[in-house]
């Protein structure tokens, strides 16, 4: 039988804090007084997280293991970590003991309370400026491209609906945003605030370049905003170059051809015109691309929940 929650881990050479995460995650489990599982994702670690993980999963038959041969990033780890998932509810975390455990069940009280998908909000965030910045600015950018504004979009304790888990999984995207994909398929959406404490050993796996990928990542996958900024620029520069010809050709009518400067500034004007064309041209062709990639994505368009009304089907046979 399903198990009521399901928990996913992503590991990449945590091996300091395992011990503490695993005994505190399976306390937590054990007092929801539900079924649970619990999916490490092993992340093509180096240290020895592997071998401690393979030891917690002999332990107890609730415990799970998805090996990848090599390290493919936090958010491909929960992927499949999701696609292993076969709780009612299914809740996310970082190995690296942020995100205290003893929260678990905020999140899932949520999800029982109704919520599709359920967001840890860290109030009071235990990071460096270094690291809470690119988050703000991230933030921004997946409300704004999402159209669902959020406190806190970079907290990895979310919890999720089976049915949003299972849209998410049909996904074929290779590079995503989790919370934001989520978000595609979830109608109602809690913030639900929840203690962060500092990372317990090692240092973040996220350094600066590691950053600005994944903010390419959420902006390529869920706006068009780029491709719809070029046309816009271009669209602009086009008509205002077109105008300042007019412009031009009328003060030159009327002043005659020493004032036009022998022609240095109808130059501009067709400049204008020629680059903004460009532009525009380039903002078009941007569109096929964006469609293009909508399309080979393969994300699921809508969720049927139920059908309502009398079974017709069932009784004509
Ligand atoms: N992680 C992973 N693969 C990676 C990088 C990170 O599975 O390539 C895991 C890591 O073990 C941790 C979580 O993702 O459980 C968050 O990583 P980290 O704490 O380094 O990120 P930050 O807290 O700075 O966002
Ligand atoms: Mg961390």
């Amino acid at each position: 039988m399903a198990p009521q929650v399901s928990v996913v881990v992503p590991v990449y050479n945590e091996e300091g804090n395992l011990p503490e995460l695993h005994r505190r995650l399976v306390a937590a489990l054990e007092g929801l007084g539900g079924g649970w599982e619990l999916i490490y994702v092993d992340d093509g670690s180096r240290d020895r997280s592997f071998e401690m993980l393979k030891g917690y999963a002999a332990e107890r038959p609730e415990v799970r293991i998805v090996e990848f041969n090599r390290n493919y990033g936090q958010h491909a780890a929960v992927f499949a970590g999701l696609r292993e998932s076969r709780g009612e509810f299914v809740v996310t975390l970082d190995a690296d003991l942020q995100n205290p455990p003893e929260e678990i069940p905020k999140i899932v009280k949520a999800l029982q309370e109704g919520a599709d998908a359920a967001g840890g909000w860290r109030k009071f965030r235990q990071d460096s400026w270094a690291r809470k910045l690119p988050s703000w600015l991230n933030n921004r950018i997946v409300s704004k491209a999402t159209g669902i504004r959020l406190n806190d979009y970079g907290c990895m304790l979310r919890g999720y609906r089976r049915e949003v888990v299972d849209a998410m999984a049909q996904c074929g995207e290779l590079s995503s945003y989790i919370p934001a994909l989520a978000h595609v398929f979830a109608r109602r959406i809690v913030e639900v605030p929840v203690e962060h404490a500092e990372r317990g050993a090692g240092h973040s796996k996220y350094n600066f370049a590691g950053l600005m990928r994944l903010q390419f990542d959420i902006l390529t996958g869920f706006s068009m905003f780029p491709i719809r900024a070029l046309t816009w620029f271009g669209g602009i520069t086009f008509l205002a170059g077109a105008l300042f010809g007019v412009l031009l050709l009328a003060l030159r009518l009327y002043f005659g051809a020493d004032w036009a400067g022998q022609g240095v500034f109808t130059l501009f004007a067709v400049l204008f015109f020629f680059v903004g064309a460009q532009f525009l041209a380039f903002g078009l062709l941007g569109e096929y691309l964006g469609r293009i990639y909508a399309e080979v994505r393969r994300r699921p368009r809508f969720i049927v929940r139920q059908v309502h009304g009398r079974n017709d089907k069932e009784n004509q046979r």
